[in-house]
């Protein structure tokens, strides 16, 4: 399943940045996933608990924020969120269309994306917090 592999290497990155933090614990992760990346928030958060098992990742809280699609039209230079889907169900595939004219010659500016927004983590010396941003941009 996509969600699995996914998933896999989102754990990989996210024990990676514990380890460099010291951390002993993953308290949390966040993810920003792009609907357009059509990966399913729950199969996500299954392949979570089992794939965390036996690591520091287990029993985290994973939250999952979905990022909207972004378009750009080619025809009337539209730029913003697509316009509603063929289907009410975010996670069929969805073909964009812009909102304004209706044209489908779009570039998709943003909402494939699927990366680790932040990770709480604990850390053995003082039993604080501490959180880690292993990449992206934090002020979202
Ligand atoms: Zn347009």
């Amino acid at each position: 399943m996509h969600e699995f592999s996914t998933m896999q290497s989102i754990i990989e990155v996210a024990l990676k940045a514990a380890k460099e933090n010291g951390a002993e614990r993953i308290l949390s992760l966040e993810l920003e996933v792009g609907e357009m990346t059509l990966l399913n928030p729950e199969q996500l958060s299954f392949a979570f608990s089992i794939l965390s098992k036996d690591t520091i990742a287990e029993g985290a809280s994973l939250k999952i924020e979905i990022i909207p699609c972004i378009i750009k039209c080619k025809e009337c230079g539209y730029s913003g969120e697509r316009g509603p889907p063929m289907g009410e169900d975010h996670f069929i595939p969805i073909i964009p269309r812009c909102p304004k004219c209706g044209g489908s010659e779009l570039s998709i500016e943003s909402g494939r994306e699927c990366s680790i927004k932040r990770i709480r983590v604990r850390v053995p010396k003082d039993l604080g917090a501490a959180e880690g941003i292993p990449s992206g941009d934090q002020n979202r």
